[in-house]
């Protein structure tokens, strides 16, 4: 049987609700899936859960589903921020993906003293979580933040978050993640690591939390798939 399309939407879902298509959906349903009227459809939009629908009208540039049942309730994930520096595109690319699948509430680039990448197309990153959340099931998708820097965000961290802060400077040290509850955040540098300020900065956080990885260097999209895979399964919705 052919697989179920699935889409993200920003229209509210219930019962009987007609949901209107976008340009781009009609024709990624009706002429690249080559589905018609009364074929299903899953649709989520974020909020109201994950929904069979059917396909009502189908056109070439326009179409309309109706919710036929909720299929999935609302699922969010662990309140886990990821925040990284950005690297090169199609590295930068997989990290957005990757957080989105792994379950990040928010992805923050941050702009950090040794950060150098090319400009952040946010609306593009922004697009990479959405088609991440639609092919893993999920039915959230995290906003991904404008470009901040690191020592403006953490002047104002939040004091009850805790950071588990990656260093690439404590491998071989045995740091392991403590396990306190509440809201967290990951945090992974840039190529070429932290600046000593940085290093000061954050060691003088009582919500930072140094923790290696092992006793290899990883680069930054290793690394943040590494982090989350560990918070996930020792404090987060795997545990
Ligand atoms: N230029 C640095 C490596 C940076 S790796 C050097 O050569 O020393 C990019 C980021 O991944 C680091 O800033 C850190 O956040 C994370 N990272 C990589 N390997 C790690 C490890 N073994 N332990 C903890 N963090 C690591």
């Amino acid at each position: 049987m052919a697989s179920i399309p699935r889409l993200y939407v920003q229209q509210p879902l219930g019962e009987g609700q007609s949901v209107t298509l976008a340009r781009d959906h009609a024709h990624y349903l009706f002429s690249v899936m080559r589905r018609g009227p009364g074929d299903p459809v899953e649709v989520f939009n974020g909020t109201d859960g994950e929904w069979t629908c059917a396909v009502a009208d189908a056109g070439k540039k326009a179409g309309v589903l109706t919710c036929l049942r909720q299929s999935k309730p609302q699922l969010a994930p662990p309140d886990l921020w990821l925040m990284f520096a950005p690297i090169k595109k199609a590295r930068t690319d997989f990290i957005v993906e990757k957080a989105t699948e792994l379950g990040a509430a928010r992805i923050m680039p941050v702009g950090t003293d040794f950060t150098n990448s090319e400009r952040l197309r946010i609306d593009r990153l922004q697009a990479h979580a959405v088609e991440a959340a639609e092919q893993c099931g999920g039915t959230y998708v995290p906003p991904v933040d404008d470009l901040a820097k690191l020592d403006t965000v953490l002047q104002s961290w939040p004091s009850d978050r805790a950071l588990m802060f990656c260093d690439e400077a404590k491998v071989g040290q045995d740091l392991s993640l403590p396990a306190a509850p509440g809201p967290w955040a990951i945090l992974i540098g840039p190529e070429g690591g932290f600046s000593d300020r940085e290093r000061a900065q954050l060691s003088a956080m009582d919500q930072a939390h140094p923790v290696s990885l092992g006793p290899r260097i990883l680069r930054a999209d290793t690394a943040v798939v590494a982090a989350m895979a560990l918070w996930q399964a020792q404090l987060g919705d795997w545990a």
